[in-house]
């Protein structure tokens, strides 16, 4: 029987007193969250298993459905309770920022009105919005005002994005059609450091090209791709008749947050006719702050860049950004035309630039952070999160009992080194206890939850890794790592040091 004309009951409706009441009550606990977040521990302190049975994880999907308010309850206390807080003022694991709050804002008015941004037609004023926050974001990092781009979910498929537009521009055959086996294909390599992030070969093994067509470059003792070795395995490809296709700098390494230098991998790859894209998913915001390395002067000698809002401009996930010089590259490269779309042509449709067809209001939440900050209140606070960790390298350096290894931009690298182990660093016995220590240090800090970090590893040593994209975290939380390191630290090298190891009593 078909629903009464006045009033189908519609189990996932909520009348506007109901969604008034139940959102009022949810916007006053995540306000409550928000405010008590220093207080609490960074990471739950709950066993997967323990987080399993609160959830009810092997429970069948119930007949009944729930009432909203009881329902919104629920889910605020289990994640409350049992999430990992990268909004905590001593989160400062891998690259995840702290959220702005405003963004949240943001996706609660997009999920609302929910246009989809693949066509112009779905989303009038918000395929407006993302332009202008591409332009935005073209204009804050000195990338050309005129480039295309598009928003992604995050910085691999930002990276994707450009690496299928440099594809299509570059290969001298028609690769769209034909595949990278196409009639008047050779075989092709492109380029990377070994800093370089792994989205490379995902990249280069979803899209055919094959892991071993990427060239690892060394990097120099700063952890910068080495050119000299670059242009070698530039010539040594041409001469084995493979074709020389795509260059990938990076600004700002994962690791530690090493800058490629661009201005020099830019002249190579025009001399050498590849296509120069730039990974700044990290590091590419800081190239609107002071003191930064020159390099990121020249992110605008790119013919593609990748950033990601949902790191150094604190967008809640998932916000990354694709951009190309030529603006017609990203059409170039996913343009086409099926019956059943029926999008005014002259517009911009988001679904002709990346990967996805149905897309979602993303840029909302970008947008707003960048208009509540401007540009000088983003600059201030990625310059505030790179004076911290040069303040935290020093304190640490400082320490008898830690080895402070590297800082750049955000990212310090540090271990726990015995301050009795010191003098004998570089034995093999050594090394392979200190890297058994740190490893047992970071997962004592990690469960601890008393801080958050991550770590890199550097020519075989295990180092402890800080990276602040936080703009919670406060001199006093970096004045405090020190002390909770060597109290972790210490404890361990009592349980774990081997008698080999022993100062002899
Ligand atoms: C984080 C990061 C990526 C991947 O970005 P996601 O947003 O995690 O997909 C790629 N490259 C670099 C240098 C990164 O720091």
């Amino acid at each position: 029987m078909p629903p009464e004309e006045s009033g189908r009951h519609a189990p996932l409706n909520l009348s506007p007193e109901e969604f008034r009441r139940v959102g009022h009550a949810l916007v006053d606990r995540i306000a409550d969250f928000l405010t008590r977040l220093p207080d609490r521990r960074v990471a739950p302190a709950a066993s997967t298993r323990e987080i399993r049975a609160a959830l009810g994880a092997d429970e069948a999907l119930p007949e009944d459905g729930l009432d909203s308010g009881a329902l919104i309850d629920r889910a605020a206390d289990l994640i409350f309770e049992h999430s990992l807080f990268n909004g905590h003022p001593r989160f400062w694991g891998y690259i995840t920022s702290s959220a702005a709050p405003i963004g949240a804002l943001g996706d609660l008015l997009a999920a609302a009105v929910n246009p989809n941004v693949g066509s112009a037609m779905l989303a009038p004023i918000a395929t407006e919005i993302e332009s202008q926050s591409v332009r935005w974001i073209a204009e804050l990092i000195g990338f050309s005002a005129s480039a295309g781009g598009i928003l992604t979910s995050g910085g691999n498929m930002a990276n994707f994005t450009c690496l299928v537009a440099a594809r299509k521009a570059v290969l001298g055959w028609d690769v769209r059609a034909g595949g990278l086996r196409g009639e008047g294909s050779t075989p092709v390599a492109l380029y990377a450091s070994k800093e370089a992030h792994t989205w490379v070969e995902k990249a280069a093994d979803m899209f055919g090209f094959g892991t071993s067509a990427v060239r690892w470059i060394d990097v120099d003792r700063k952890r910068r791709m080495k050119t000299d070795a670059l242009v070698d395995a530039i010539a040594d490809d041409r001469r084995r008749g493979c074709q020389p296709f795509l260059l990938v700098g990076t600004a700002g390494t994962v690791g530690t947050g090493a800058v490629d230098p661009i201005r020099r991998l830019a002249a190579i790859a025009r001399e050498h006719d590849l296509w120069f894209h730039v990974d700044g998913a990290y590091g590419g915001f800081a190239a609107a702050a002071e003191d930064v390395p020159d390099d990121l002067r020249a992110l605008g000698l790119a013919d593609s860049i990748a950033v990601d809002p949902h790191k150094w401009l604190y967008a809640p996930l998932e916000a990354g950004c694709a951009l190309v010089r030529d603006p017609e590259a990203l059409g170039n490269a996913f343009r086409y035309r099926p019956a059943y779309y029926n999008f005014d042509e002259t517009a911009v449709n988001y679904v002709d630039l990346g990967v996805q067809n149905s897309r979602g209001f993303r840029a909302l939440k970008v947008w707003l952070g960048l208009r509540q900050a401007g540009r000088d209140g983003v600059v201030r606070m990625i310059s505030d999160d790179i004076a911290l960790a040069e303040s935290l390298f020093s304190l640490l350096d400082r320490h008898p009992d830690v080895e402070a290894r590297t800082r750049n931009l955000s990212i310090t690298t540090f271990r726990y080194v015995p301050s009795e182990l010191r003098p004998r660093a570089g034995d093999p016995a050594v090394e392979g206890y200190l890297n058994t220590l740190n490893r047992a240090v970071l997962s004592a800090i990690e469960s601890g939850g008393e801080m958050f970090l991550s770590n890199a590893v550097i020519d075989g040593v295990f180092l402890l890794r800080a990276c602040i994209v936080n703009f919670r975290t406060t001199s006093a939380d970096v004045r405090a790592v020190p002390e909770i390191l060597s109290a972790i630290g210490e404890r361990l090298d009592r349980e774990l040091r081997p008698d080999g190891l022993k100062r002899p009593t």
